[in-house]
């Protein structure tokens, strides 16, 4: 990865889908080969139901479905849709960030805003 990687990351919890996506197309090595192929892409549909019994940042799967999962309502309104994963590892752009206001750590890939207490992101200069 290059230089670019840096500013992919940065302030990715307020990117869209295809900004990300558009973004990944132009990620390259040092010698200028495309980082990711896209044309291997895999499309994953996972759904979720509100359950506020169910503490806020927090996601219990259904016993019967694998793809079904249930979580607060604050947690289903703070995480991205259509999150787009980068590569087979989960972490490969994970950006760990520390909510002001609660402390929990989070990875800004997945949220809009913290999903503990509904403190938005300062957003990173
Ligand atoms: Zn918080």
């Amino acid at each position: 990865m290059n230089a670019n990687d840096i500013y992919f990351r940065k302030n990715i919890y307020s990117k869209s889908n295809n900004e990300i996506y558009n973004e990944l197309t132009h990620i390259t090595h040092d010698g200028g080969h495309n980082v990711y192929d896209l044309n291997q892409e895999q499309k994953f549909d996972l759904s979720l139901f509100a359950d506020d019994k169910i503490a806020p940042g927090l996601f219990k799967p259904d016993q019967s479905n694998p793809q079904k999962f249930y979580a607060n309502s604050l947690t289903i309104r703070a995480l991205k849709k259509n999150i787009l994963l980068a590569g087979e590892d989960f972490d490969e752009f994970a950006e760990i960030y520390v909510c002001e206001k609660c402390n929990k750590e989070l990875d800004l890939q997945f949220w809009h805003f913290c999903p503990f207490c509904e403190t938005q992101f300062r957003a990173q200069i």
